[in-house]
Formats: structure tokens, C-alpha cells, sequence
């Protein structure tokens, strides 16, 4: 199928290329990089303020790798930390490699920590560039969740030989020979935190490493956390209800970022894209989704924001539907970032366009 042949393409081409990309590009902000470490604004993290906040100096220094992360450190850890993420808003994670100030960031922190499952392709690099003398603890969030293999679909794609004839030279064995030492793949599907059942296994993992690098506040990050495990279990039982009660089951997305969704509330999975979104399909492919649109009784093609929505169009023109955001939450957008938007507005709205697109 054309998204595991996809990836592989982009973590090849795309994993040098990008850089070259990246430097060209880096005026609207994506190149500073670690610069101005895109500490998003993180007034929403000390909400319980009636307690005075600690200096600046004593708070546990906690560098995330990518939105969620962020928001879920942020909103355990409180006023006790100062979270940065190294993903600025706007940057689509798929496109981004650390650079050099990344590195010297996560090496003062207290705590450091990354999603894993192959979404951070380059963190065997990153943590052997980890100073030596970094005191930082590493955690890898997504430990305990039951990953998807990136070869599953909803969606069962002919010309599967193509795909197996390229499993000769899977990616980058020359340059990211460290990545097979560690058995990351890029077949892992990476997407878990679009699933608040996967979210809740994040937030706990999060609690844990926080109490880990700072026990002097574990009480207090239990507590932060139960109230926001009260949120996460409230929003999966929203999603359940409203999700089992949609007639049409085939999400049409454009990036095959939706997996751990489809898997957890009963939907079913159709990518244009491959796991990274800048994969490119091809006319075939287009065609036959859009056959596939037609005789399901589709209506809705997905798209992301952070992701040009061309291909989205491509194929709902194609199939004569329209298109919705479903947003992948991998990043927030600078203006979400701006206005507040969190990881739970984004999960309510995402469920709102699900329900409107599935009835
Ligand atoms: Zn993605």
C-alpha cells in the first residue's frame, strides 16, 4: 500500500532535503529553532494561582519535543514548571529537525521529554547529543500504549507487490543506522494523542516523570493530574457517545493521522497520504479513493491546517464531496497558540466536525 512506501520515501529524501528546505524557508520563525525556543505562551499552566508560584529559578525546567506533550506538562505540572517545547507553533512535526540550540536546551532541563513510537525520527541522534553532563531526566511518553502498526488500514489498497519489491532498501539505513539499533520504525504509526484513551496512558506517564524529577511536588502533580485524567475520561466518554452514533463509519483523511481514533471509537481509516503528510500519492490512487468516496456515500474529505489542503480538494472535487478540518494536533497554528486554544478545545472541535461529517 502507498503510504508505508510513501514514508519510507519521505524519511529518506525528506530527512535531507528538509534541512535544506528548512534553511530556506526559515523566515517566518521555523528557523530559529531553538533560538527563542518556542516556549508558547504558558500562562494556562499555573491555573491553580491562589498558591504563590515559585520563582522562576526553582521551577523544574521541562522541555517537551511537540504540542501535546506540552499541554499535558504544562497542565500537570503547573506552577511548579516552566515547560518549553521545541516545536514552534505552526511547524508541522513531520518537517522538523532539531538544530544544534534544540540540543543545548534539552540538555539544561530538568526533564525531557518525547513522544516516541517513531514520531521524533531523529531522537537516537538527539539524546547521544545530549550533553554529558545533562542532568536531564528522559522519559518517552507514549510508553504503555498499544501501538498500530503503520501498514494498517481501513482501506485495503491494491499493488501491494509494489510495496513489497521496496522492502529491499528500507529507509536510511545509511544515515539513520542508529534508529534500527533502537527497532524504532517508521511503520510504527506515531498519532497516538488523537485518541483521549491514548491521551489518558500520556498524562499518567507525564505525572510519573514529573514526580520522578521533582518528588518534592509529586503530591501536588497527582493532583493536577487526577483533575485533568477527570477531563481526558470525560472527553473519551463524549467521544464514545457521539461516535457510536454516527451512520457513516469511513474517515477520509488526508494525512494517516487518525489511526489510534479509528481504532479506539469504531471508525474506519482511509488516507490519501501516507503517516507524514508530505508524502505524494498518485493519480491512480486519487482515483480509486474517490471511487471508494463515491459508492460508500462519503461526504467529507478531512484536511489539517498546518498542511496544504490541495490534495484534500483534489479528491473531493474528484468525488464530488466536500471538505472538513480534522485537526491532527500535532501543533497548534500561531493564532490558536495566540488565543488559548488547547488540546481540549481542539479535541471538542475535531469531535463536532466528526459528527457532522459521520451523521
Ligand atoms: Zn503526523
Amino acid at each position: 500500500m502507498f503510504k508505508k512506501r510513501n514514508y519510507r520515501h519521505v524519511a529518506t529524501a525528506a530527512a535531507l532535503s528538509l534541512l535544506l528546505l528548512l534553511a530556506a524557508c526559515s523566515g517566518n520563525g521555523n528557523g530559529t529553532g531553538g533560538a527563542t525556543p518556542s516556549a508558547s505562551p504558558s500562562n494556562e499552566a499555573g491555573s491553580g494561582s491562589d498558591q504563590a508560584t515559585a520563582e522562576p529559578a526553582e521551577r523544574l525546567k521541562v522541555v517537551t519535543s511537540f504540542y501535546p506533550l506540552y499541554y499535558l506538562a504544562s497542565e500537570i505540572g503547573g506552577e511548579h514548571v516552566e515547560v518549553s517545547n521545541l516545536i514552534a507553533a505552526g511547524i508541522e512535526p513531520h518537517d522538523w529537525t532539531p538544530k544544534s540550540q534544540d540540543l543545548v536546551q534539552a540538555s539544561q532541563a530538568d526533564l525531557f521529554l518525547y513522544h516516541g513510537a517513531g514520531l521524533e525520527v531523529w531522537i537516537d541522534d538527539f539524546l547521544k547529543g545530549v550533553s554529558g553532563d545533562s542532568k536531564a531526566i528522559i522519559a518517552e511518553a507514549s510508553t504503555g500504549i498499544k501501538l498500530i502498526s503503520g501498514q494498517e488500514d481501513g482501506y485495503s489498497h491494491e499493488e501491494e507487490s509494489h510495496d513489497h519489491e521496496e522492502d529491499g532498501h528500507s529507509h536510511g539505513e545509511e544515515e539513520h543506522g542508529a534508529e534500527e539499533e533502537h527497532g524504532h520504525s517508521h511503520d510504527t504509526d506515531p498519532h497516538t494523542w488523537v485518541s483521549p484513551k491514548s491521551a489518558l496512558v500520556l498524562a499518567a506517564n507525564v505525572k510519573d516523570s514529573l514526580a520522578k524529577a521533582d518528588p518534592d511536588h509529586a503530591a501536588d502533580y497527582e493532583s493536577s493530574y487526577v483533575l485533568l485524567k477527570e477531563k481526558l475520561e470525560s472527553l473519551d466518554q463524549t467521544y464514545e457517545a457521539g461516535l457510536s452514533a454516527v451512520s457513516q463509519k469511513n474517515l477520509v483523511v488526508s494525512h494517516q493521522a487518525f489511526g489510534y481514533l479509528a481504532r479506539d471509537y469504531g471508525l474506519n481509516q482511509i488516507s490519501i497520504m501516507g503517516l507524514s503528510p508530505d508524502a505524494e500519492p498518485r493519480a491512480q490512487d486519487i482515483a480509486k479513493i474517490a471511487k471508494f468516496v463515491k459508492e460508500n456515500g462519503v461526504k467529507y474529505i478531512f484536511f489539517e491546517e498546518l498542511v496544504s489542503d490541495q490534495l484534500a480538494n483534489m479528491l473531493a472535487n474528484e468525488a464530488g464531496v466536500d471538505t472538513m478540518v480534522l485537526n491532527p494536533l500535532e501543533g497548534l497554528t500561531k493564532e490558536q497558540e495566540q488565543a488559548g486554544t488547547t488540546y481540549l478545545d481542539l479535541m471538542n472541535s475535531n469531535l463536532q466536525n466528526l459528527m457532522k461529517a459521520l451523521q
